[in-house]
């Protein structure tokens, strides 16, 4: 197999990864009008095989975020699951977890940023390694951002688009600047909405509660599966508004993502939760339950895995 990072997929073609350029003019290519997905796929050492997980509700979400920007792709979310699907099976290599990065950006060379309705959209899909934090402790701190979070009227949390995150990117040094890893952003309501790349939860009476998509938040893949598994687990879930000081006195807080995984946050704004030091059990439980799932343990989530076929 080529390793990630040395084909790409762009347009319904396989293509050296060098040879896969833009002009400096193509302001479409990763500025405001651009959308993009971050997705996992895992080795499963029970299967032999690596596993893509949710790829259909991820290409789905870049389909929409695209529409929502006024852009029009060649392709649907069917064909850029198994577009993903394929480009995974050139590039595995056993016992390794890919990312897979699909984005799709306005097509030609406009010079001005206000890129018509209905311009053509072109898609490509990029992949490389990374490594799963799962099961390994890992944990995060937190700091509630100075910047609030973009008015999700002016600029909606649920489009994936690269403008939506210079908040985010301002955010992530801001909490960085105070000793913090990551960034919670209010709303204008001061209400609790999500990181830079991950959704937020707390658990607090053993209830797990997450904001609401009102709140301004993304329509999150991980958020959904971990409502999921929390009630099939047996626990209680609310989608709801959440107060800044929720944050303080919850027992359990942590992040859920593509990127983030399952990531328990120990201090938020230089205060302990619970203990300080490790992941409380409802954060625990989840976290080896989305492992299990996504290295395709559990076979009641077969719907959410996609088997890549090596050659
Ligand atoms: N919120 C933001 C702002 C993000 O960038 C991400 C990562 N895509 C998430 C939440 C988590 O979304 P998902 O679980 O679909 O990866």
């Amino acid at each position: 197999a080529e390793r990630p990072g040395r084909v790409i997929w762009r347009n319904g073609t396989f293509m050296p990864w060098d040879d896969a350029v833009v002009h400096v003019n193509a302001v479409g290519h990763a500025s405001v009008s651009a959308a993009f997905e971050g997705v996992h796929s895992y080795w499963s050492p029970d299967r032999s095989q690596l596993l893509g997980f949710r790829f259909r509700d991820h290409m789905r979400r870049l389909v929409d975020s695209l529409r929502m920007s006024r852009l029009q792709p060649a392709f649907d979310a069917d064909e850029l699951t198994a577009a993903a699907a394929e480009l995974l099976s050139r590039v595995s290599v056993p016992g390794r977890d890919v990312y897979v990065r699909p984005w799709g950006f306005a097509v030609g060379l406009h010079r001005e940023q206000m890129v018509p309705a209905g311009t053509p959209a072109e898609v490509v899909i990029d992949s490389w390694d990374f490594t799963s934090k799962l099961g390994r402790g890992t944990t995060c701190t937190l700091a509630v951002s100075s910047w609030p979070r973009t008015n999700a009227n002016a600029s909606p949390a649920t489009m994936k688009v690269f403008s939506n995150y210079h908040n985010g990117r301002l955010g992530t040094i801001d909490a960085r600047s105070r000793g913090a890893d990551w960034p919670v952003f209010v709303n204008g309501n001061g209400e609790v909405t999500e990181s830079s790349g991950a959704c937020l939860a707390v658990v607090s009476d053993g209830v797990l509660s997450t904001p609401d998509l009102a709140s301004g938040v993304l329509d999150s893949i991980t958020r959904r599966t971990v409502l999921r598994l929390a009630a099939e687990a047996g626990v209680e879930t609310l989608t709801r508004r959440i107060e800044r000081t929720e944050l303080y006195l919850a027992d359990e807080v942590f992040l859920m993502g593509t990127a983030a995984e399952i990531l328990p946050a120990v201090e938020i704004d230089g205060i302990s939760v619970g203990d300080g030091h490790r992941a409380g059990p409802i954060t625990r439980q989840l976290e080896e339950l989305y492992h299990q799932v996504v290295r395709g343990a559990v076979t009641s989530y077969e719907e959410w895995l996609t088997p890549i076929k090596t050659g």
